[in-house]
């Protein structure tokens, strides 16, 4: 028998909040509505997915409902042996309704830290762009990162499934966040090809890139990857279920790590992929057929994410260390 990958200690960097609160919760908050909740078993189209994905904050009545989702998320990763939760948070998606962007981000972010004061695990957030909406709501959130830097939120984003050229009109808020100190954490090369990476990181100066796959098609960009330490946040069951990647068997994950690029393995989108973080380590294991020590050097590449505090990096080092350690279970 193999060591637990669940106690395995982690870092979750790459989860958009909205895609993946644990569904009990998600259809807790259905019955009170009235409504029904299922997760479909299969997407015929992968613009399926996203209308499906818009159903979940419509659910949200008030902001109290928010948190309560923010909070059965948060104990869930605590139980899959996360350490440091970074979930991609949208407020955009309840603003107006809930109230203005920067009272619906306080509030989610208030709850996100609440939850892991309760459940003993270090919570930052993303405050995530999505590339279809204009560069005054991109100036807005950035501002709004920036004021919240320092009491939960930990970087900027961008995210979309189809990646445009056009990252550099979200330039000036990048540097608004890249001010205030936080990191920006761009999604390319997923749809998009190696391009993207470039442009995520020469127009944004993004530190780690969402996805980033399709860098491996391109060896110079893997080559500046590695040497710049830049973070890619990979999620190999969404990219086999969304089509960008056409197995796991074929995943570039692996070669990515072993030409020296940092990789963590992230959900993506837990609730609709019905596929949690720990899942993705068992591929690692089961079809990459990495190590015990080749899994503990993916899940260490999370101590390369700036949002970790020293004493949670240090603890973290520790950790799977003591996780390589042990013997493996009988
Ligand atoms: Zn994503």
């Amino acid at each position: 028998m193999s060591r637990s990958l669940r106690e395995l200690p982690k870092v979750h960097v790459h989860v958009h909040l909205d895609g993946s609160y644990p569904l009990p919760a998600v259809q807790a908050l259905a019955r009170r509505r009235g409504a029904a909740f299922a997760v479909p078993d299969r997407f015929e189209t992968v613009w399926d997915f996203f209308d499906a994905y818009g159903t979940v904050p419509q659910l949200v009545e008030d902001l109290d409902d928010l948190a309560g989702l923010c909070r059965a998320l948060v104990r869930a990763e605590a139980e899959a042996g996360v350490r440091f939760l970074e979930p991609a948070i949208e407020p955009q998606l309840y603003a107006p309704r809930l109230g203005s962007l920067e009272t619906v981000a306080r509030a989610t972010v208030d709850a996100l830290q609440a939850a892991g004061a309760e459940h003993g695990i270090e919570v930052g957030a993303n405050l995530t762009i999505n590339t279809d909406q204009d560069e005054a709501i991109a100036a807005e959130l950035a501002r709004i990162a920036a004021v919240l830097a320092g009491r939960g939120v930990t970087a900027l984003g961008t995210a979309g499934f189809v990646e445009p050229a056009g990252l550099a009109r979200f330039a000036g808020a990048a540097r608004i966040a890249r001010d205030a100190g936080l990191q920006v954490v761009s999604h390319a090369g997923q749809t998009g090809g190696p391009e993207s990476v470039r442009e995520a990181l020469d127009e944004l100066g993004a530190t780690r890139i969402s996805h980033g796959v399709r860098a491996v098609e391109d060896e110079e960009l893997v080559a500046r990857l590695a040497a710049e330490r830049i973070v890619l946040d990979v999620c190999p069951v969404s990219n086999v279920a969304l089509g960008v990647v056409a197995a796991l068997a074929a995943h570039p994950a692996p070669a990515l790590a072993a030409a020296g690029v940092p990789v963590t393995l992230n959900a993506d989108d837990s609730l609709w992929l019905g596929s949690d973080v720990v899942a993705q380590y068992e591929v690692a294991r089961e079809v990459w057929g990495l190590s015990d020590e080749a899994l503990a050097g993916l899940a260490g590449a999370g101590a390369l994410v700036p949002g970790l505090s020293a004493t949670g990096r240090a603890a973290l080092e520790t950790d799977l260390a003591a996780w390589l350690a042990a013997e493996a279970a009988a």
